[in-house]
């Protein structure tokens, strides 16, 4: 192989490397904010650093009895679990270092100003709260 192949084969490489870089790193970077947006980071830039939290006073949430912080649900109303929030519920989808995350019932909504689909606070609580696998209910 002369030297010329042996270049042209290197610069080739450069380049499939720099395409791919180039392709993934918007990919990397909306992850990363997303995942930062998650945690209630302000460090964020984008288009918005606004959490879409689901209003308490939402129709769907109020006939559930959904309250950002569980501390606070009407215990005479609802039989909420000891040590029952959303973090450790079947339909919560956020991870664990998540202030707020994604619930089944509620995320395919959007909050209308920020155009973004709600997320439920991981100390919330809601009636349809139901025990994730490994957690006692
Ligand atoms: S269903 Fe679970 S995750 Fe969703 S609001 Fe109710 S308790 Fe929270």
């Amino acid at each position: 192989m002369s030297n010329n192949t042996l270049i042209n084969d290197h610069r080739r490489r450069l380049l499939k490397t720099g395409l791919v870089s180039l392709t993934l790193a918007p990919a990397a970077n909306l992850l990363f904010n997303r995942r930062a947006e998650a945690r209630g980071s302000r460090a964020v830039t984008g288009v918005s650093t606004e959490i879409p939290k689901l209003p308490e006073t939402d129709r769907q949430a109020i006939a559930l009895g959904y309250k950002e912080d569980g501390a606070t649900v009407d215990t005479s109303k609802f039989h909420k679990a000891e040590g029952a929030s959303c973090s450790n519920c079947q339909l919560y989808s956020g991870s664990e270092e998540d202030a707020w995350g994604p619930c089944a019932i509620f995320s395919y909504r959007m909050d209308q100003k920020l155009n973004r689909n709600y997320v439920v606070s991981a100390k919330g609580w809601c009636r349809s709260w139901g025990p994730r696998a490994g957690t006692k209910s």
